[in-house]
């Protein structure tokens, strides 16, 4: 097996080292694994002036072999999908298998943006005689890109996606957490034959990073993902500056299940998607409001499954679900499920932490909540479900709509007419029927409300990273 790789920033081509570092720790059992490094300001200013350098050439690179440039580097992944995979899981918990399916879901936003990078079409408005006007699609300039630890290749990858694509330079800050995932992507990408400048990487303190990143003249974009508190604070920075931003911040998704869908299949298919990634997938599904005429064998079918679910150190054969990423994770779920259950929840499962070492949380199962626990509201980031029976589709539609959040909602029907009410009322950016997967490549992803603003992936992910420029020619 490959060492956990010497993990260094990588700035304007070139690998570098800092004074100062950071652990990473294994989530498995707690011991050190690696050395992130800590950018200076001297770094962040090295950076920005490559990325500077960057931008200048690879806007002038034709879109043709910019997207050979990341079928290239979404190619060398794959080839390296079990290395990889093993240090995601080493520095997620993730269990292998997942981090595998991680690391294609990554190259497939490389191959998909590659795709868009030819198409982002301007368009010619009809014009009286002798002048055209022109609409065009310009790459905004440098990105400054925020990703969390969740997802440590895939996450990444969308926003370098994105910005590659466009033909725009990036400055990706990674999760300190999970850094051998994004480091990862700047080796293919070194190797695939990037100019230099294009894709700088960095990390360090995210508040610092932040703060001094996007004041900056050459930083045209704030892409982030993580908590909407983040979020928020970034935004309000951004704004100070006139800065345009992509966010893509928490959520609570709500699970829907109608009197006519199946209990059973609907209950394994939700237990088996929440232990998903240990709960800790912002489209996690987690509030269900299951119609009383299915609630019980729902609720039953969801417990069966889950318990089953083998929890364990993600690189052993045969592991479900693995630790969750950091011990901010196992006192967040310990605070929720004690305040739920203080407030008269029924604890159906799990609540207990094994008194072994490593960040380790069941699945665990709530039900019968009040509207006042706080896990009603805030989102738990964790294998922890909770269950309460509706009388009608209005009632479940207005219990999910009940949260500031609205990225990914789900419903189990077989009704058109349901399916109908569902996607008009629901307010979430992604809606899906009888199916858990919430987002593909192929389709924009993002949400509404405080879940936050504009789309990654699909058509609509590259133009975030471009400008709009109408030329109006009149023709001598
Ligand atoms: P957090 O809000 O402290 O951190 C989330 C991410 O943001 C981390 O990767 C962190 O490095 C980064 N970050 C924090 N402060 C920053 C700053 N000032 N500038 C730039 N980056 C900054 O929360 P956490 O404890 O790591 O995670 C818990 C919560 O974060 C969860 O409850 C969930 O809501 C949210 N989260 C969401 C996603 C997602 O996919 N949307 C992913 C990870 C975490």
């Amino acid at each position: 097996m490959s060492n956990y790789p010497d993990l260094q920033l990588y700035i304007g081509g070139a690998w570098r080292r800092t004074a100062e570092t950071l652990p990473v720790i294994n989530p498995a059992d707690e011991s050190v694994i690696g050395a992130v490094p800590v950018a200076s300001t001297g770094d962040l200013d090295a950076a920005l002036e490559a990325a500077e350098r960057g931008f200048a050439v690879w806007r002038k690179t034709s879109p043709a072999r910019r997207a050979e440039v990341l079928r290239k580097a979404a190619a060398l992944l794959r080839e390296r999908i079990n290395e990889v995979a093993t240090d995601i899981t080493r520095e997620h918990g993730k269990p292998f298998q997942q981090a595998r399916l991680e690391v294609i879901r990554g190259a497939e936003f490389f191959e998909w943006d590659a795709g868009e990078a030819q198409r982002t079409y301007g368009r010619v408005i009809p014009s009286e005689p002798g002048i055209r006007y022109i609409v065009h699609h310009q790459p905004i300039g440098t990105v400054a890109a925020f990703s969390p630890w969740n997802f440590p290749m895939s996450q990444p990858a969308r926003k370098i996606a994105g910005a590659l694509a466009a033909g725009c330079s990036i400055i990706i800050k990674a999760a300190e957490e999970t850094p051998a995932g994004c480091l990862h992507i700047a080796r293919a990408f070194h190797d695939a034959g990037l100019p230099a400048g294009v894709l700088n990487l960095v990390f360090g303190i995210p508040t610092q990073i932040s703060e001094y990143l996007i004041p900056q003249e050459q930083v045209r974009l704030i892409a982030f993902t993580g908590s909407t508190a983040v979020g928020r604070t970034l935004t309000g920075l951004a704004s100070r500056y006139v800065k345009p931003t992509l966010m893509e911040l928490g959520g609570h998704a709500p699970v829907i299940v109608c009197d006519d869908a199946d209990p059973v299949k609907a209950g394994i298919a939700s237990a088996i998607r929440k232990v998903r990634n240990s709960g800790q997938v912002c489209t996690s599904p987690t509030r269900f409001f299951v119609h009383e005429s299915v609630y019980k064998p729902f609720t039953e079918a969801f417990i069966e499954r889950a318990r089953a679910v083998k929890v364990g150190n993600g690189l052993e054969e045969g592991v479900e679900m693995g630790p969750v990423a950091n011990h901010r994770r196992v006192e967040a779920m310990e605070m929720l499920v004690a305040d739920a259950v203080s407030k008269g929840a029924k604890l159906l499962l799990g609540g207990e932490r094994p008194r072994n070492s490593g960040y380790f949380y069941p699945p665990t199962v709530l039900a019968d909540l009040p509207g006042d626990a706080r896990v009603m509201r805030e989102e738990p980031f964790g294998p922890l479900a909770v269950i309460n029976p509706v009388s009608s589709l209005e009632e479940a539609i207005e219990k999910a709509n009940g949260v500031p959040f609205g990225l990914a909602a789900y419903a189990f029907t077989n009704s058109a007419a349901n399916v109908d009410q569902i996607t008009d009322d629901l307010e979430a950016g992604n809606v899906s029927i009888n199916t858990l997967e919430a987002s593909v490549a192929e389709t924009p992803f993002g949400g509404v409300k405080e879940s936050g603003f504009g789309r990654e992936g699909g058509a609509e992910g590259i133009l975030h990273y471009t400008v709009i420029k109408n030329v109006s020619h009149r023709m001598a």
